[in-house]
């Protein structure tokens, strides 16, 4: 068959078959049809429809502006027919003011031709004072011949429930964009294969990125990625968005960081929610990711602060505790782990500071820093306890023979001088060693020992190492019971206030008595100040015991003047620690105790020694400067011992020097000791003071003091220190040496 053929035939085959179809198609319909119900005329019908719409229809004739409204329409507003006047200025009045030029905008748009329909929304008053919403259609039904508009003809509908609801999501919508565009972390929307959807501007900053590189950007973006705080890769499975999406509830404070090629990265602490779409699937993630960098940094930063010394970098007190806890645990897991700890104390650093300024000290104590740290293993520990107190922990060591090898190692560093500035500063140190064997249980029972141990380096003189032993621990406790006692003894009344006569060396005559301070302890007997006061010292015990010596002997005084009237009166000499004179009441307290006991200022001598009249030069200036203007006397005591550099001297107001027993007990024609003698009595008398010579004790003694022109001496020639009662006895005789 030729193609043409068919070709043909196929067609006629399907002409017949669309027939055939379509024949089919009819008998289908036919079978089907509903009997014919009998329908309503057509503007009923539309009337009907228009009433289910629940709109109403509004007829506007332009030419004599009546409006004819229907019954719906006075509902929508809350009328009664009766109550309208149905005219143009009726309604118009009705109408929101601010909306009238939108009416008048619609009309004209749509009467012009520029609008197919007229059609706006604006609102009008109902008949209670409220406004409603109302969208009108409409159009222009009949014109003149002149083609000019004579009815317009439509329908209004009540929206305002629409526009509330619109105005609801508005205030949504702006409180939503309030929120994400003044939000400190970066909020975003990341869908279920963790595309970025959304970004508010705060994202930019916080991920680094532009506002087109971050949407449709992939939560794992080319331009960086997301790694652990350590730089180390982040589980799949943990990103924020995927424990969302996994889980379905939300996830706070979930942290990883992010990291750019360049190796910085940013520390990101992400809280998320679901987001739920119509189905009840989770469709998006919402993230809000904040940028905690910097305040990990100050927190990194605080807790360094708070574990090293802001001069030398070292580990603190705090720290150095806590790796020798972690020794000692150590050691008592493993028998054979022994470690030492070495407290370790400069030895005249103070006279660095003094002489050199603090500026200098300050940098000798991080130069000596820096030497110990590379003197000593990768695994020691060097920490700097405040002044000029190192401790090193030795950890892992075979022997004592160790740490003693470390600290001659640190004397020999030490022994070569430090350049600070340009100043050659010679330095030594003492060193005490506690070594863990001896079975502690707390760090701060080494630290304690190796300090005992030091004080011991520094007693046996100076540049020195000790090691810790059984008789420190025996005089360590020793000073503890006797720091206990000493709590006690004042409230039991165990003190008592000897007096010592002071005499004129040109007249023999008695001029007054040094009150000093004596303990009877319940067991063992009289125990000297010497032992005591230092104890009192540290212990701050010695502010009440002072004051207690001080009022003793000024009431002792009054009671002997007025027992005893002489032409020239008795003077009193208390001796004053340090710590007293950097209390803030003394001078009030000294005032009280003088109002108290009835005694004049001026027979009142206060003795300090010359190491704390120099280490408190400006503060005991002041305070002298205030005794003296209550006519107070003042002795420099024990003066030649200390340090004191003679051009300080005449900067305080002071009126006697005291020699120290040393220098007198020594004493013989032509040797040293006169000569110091003469210099101190000629120095004193330049600066207008007079001398006292402590410890006279013999007649050889006493001539040469006389020859030098010492003003007065005190010493066992004249008296021991007396009680109260012998010497009141010695001042009935009036005595006379
Ligand atoms: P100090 O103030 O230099 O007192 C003089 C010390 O030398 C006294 O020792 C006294 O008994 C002793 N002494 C006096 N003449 C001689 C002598 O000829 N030969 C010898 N060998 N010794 C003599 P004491 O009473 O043992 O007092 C020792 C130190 O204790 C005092 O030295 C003073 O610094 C301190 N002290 C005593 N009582 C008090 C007090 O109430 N308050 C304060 N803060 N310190 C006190
Ligand atoms: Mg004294
Ligand atoms: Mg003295």
């Amino acid at each position: 068959m030729s193609s043409e053929k068919l070709d043909n035939l196929i067609e006629e085959r399907t002409t017949q078959l669309e027939r055939a179809n379509r024949e089919r198609h009819e008998e289908l319909a036919e079978s089907h049809r509903l009997p014919e119900a009998p329908r309503e005329p057509e503007g009923e019908r539309c009337q009907l429809a228009l009433e289910g719409t629940g709109d109403s229809i509004w007829d506007w004739n332009i030419v004599t502006g009546a409006i004819d409204l229907d019954g719906y329409w006075t509902v929508m507003l809350g009328y009664e027919p009766a109550e309208i006047d149905f005219n143009f200025d009726w309604w118009f009045n009705r109408i929101h003011k601010e909306d009238i030029p939108a009416f008048e905008a619609a009309l004209n748009a749509y009467l012009e031709g520029r609008e197919k329909w007229y059609e706006l929304e604006y609102r009008m008053q109902t008949k209670t004072g409220e406004w409603k919403w109302i969208w009108a259609r409409g159009q222009c039904v009949a014109r003149d011949e002149q083609n000019q508009p004579l009815r317009l003809l439509g329908t209004h509908r009540d929206i305002t429930a629409r526009k509330i609801a619109e105005d609801k999501l508005r205030q949504e919508r702006d409180l939503l964009n309030g929120i994400m565009q003044t939000s400190v972390a970066a909020i975003t929307v990341v869908d279920a294969g963790g595309k970025i959807i959304f970004a508010n501007e705060r994202s930019q900053e916080v991920l680094g990125l532009t506002q087109g590189e971050l949407v449709d950007c992939l939560y794992n973006a080319p331009e960086w990625k997301i790694t652990d705080f350590e730089g180390g890769p982040f589980p799949e499975e943990q990103l924020p968005f995927r424990q969302v999406m996994a889980t379905g509830t939300p996830i706070f404070d979930v942290q990883h960081a992010i990291e750019w090629g360049d190796g910085t990265r940013k520390y990101l602490s992400i809280n998320g929610a679901p987001l739920i779409d119509s189905s009840g699937a989770i469709a998006r993630v919402v993230l809000s990711i904040t940028d905690i960098t910097d305040r990990l940094r100050v927190e990194e930063q605080l807790l360094h602060d708070a574990l090293h010394d802001a001069l030398t970098g070292l580990p603190n007190r705090i720290l150095f505790v806590e790796r020798v806890e972690h020794a000692l645990k150590l050691s008592k897991r493993h028998q054979d782990y022994l470690f030492a700890v070495l407290f370790l104390d400069l030895d005249r650093f103070k006279v660095v500071n003094d002489s050199l300024g603090h500026r200098i000290g300050d940098q000798l104590l991080v130069a000596i820093a820096r030497e110990l740290e590379r003197c000593l293993r990768n695994t020691d520990t060097v920490a700097r306890l405040g002044g000029d107190e190192f401790t090193i922990l030795l950890e892992d060591i075979n022997d004592l023979k160790d740490a003693t090898k470390v600290a001659e190692r640190i004397q020999k560093i030490l022994k070569s001088p430090f350049i600070v500035e340009g100043h050659e500063v010679f330095t030594s140190a003492s060193i005490g060693i506690a070594l863990s064997s001896t079975g502690y249980d707390c760090a701060e029972d080494l630290l304690r020992d190796a300090d005992i141990a030091m004080y011991r380096a520094k007693e046996l003189g100076k540049a020195r190492h000790e090691v810790f032993d059984k008789v420190m621990h025996a005089s360590a406790l020793k000073l503890l019971q006797l720091e206990n006692d000493l709590r006690r003894a004042l409230e039991r009344q165990e003190f008592e206030v000897y007096y010592q006569p002071i005499t004129s060396l040109f007249t023999g005559t008695l001029t007054g008595f040094e009150a000093l301070l004596r303990w009877h302890h319940p067991t063992q007997g009289l125990v000297s100040p010497l032992e005591f006061i230092p104890v009192a010292e540290e212990t701050g015990l010695i502010l009440p015991l002072g004051r207690w010596v001080l009022h003793e002997a000024c009431r002792q005084l009054h009671t002997w003047h007025t027992q005893f009237p002489m032409t020239e009166p008795l003077k009193i000499s208390v001796n004053l620690s340090g710590k007293q004179l950097k209390e803030l009441e003394f001078i009030e307290q000294i005032d009280q105790i003088l109002e108290k006991t009835g005694l004049d200022g001026r027979f009142l001598k206060l003795e300090i020694t010359e190491s704390v009249l120099m280490d408190n030069a400006d503060t005991a200036t002041k305070m002298l400067l205030q005794l003296r203007a209550r006519n107070i006397q003042l002795s420099v005591d024990d003066f030649g011992t200390g340090y004191s550099s003679l051009s300080y001297l005449h900067r305080f107001p002071v009126n006697t020097l005291k020699i120290d027993r040393s220098f007198v007990s020594q004493m013989n024609p032509n040797d040293r000791n006169c000569e110091i003698v003469r210099t101190i009595v000629t120095l004193a008398h330049s600066l207008r003071m007079d001398v006292i010579a402590e410890g006279v004790e013999t007649l050889e003694q006493l001539s040469e003091l006389k020859l030098l022109k010492c003003e007065q001496g005190q010493g066992y020639f004249f008296s021991k220190p007396l009680t109260k009662e012998a010497a009141g006895k010695l001042l009935t005789q009036v005595p006379q040496w």
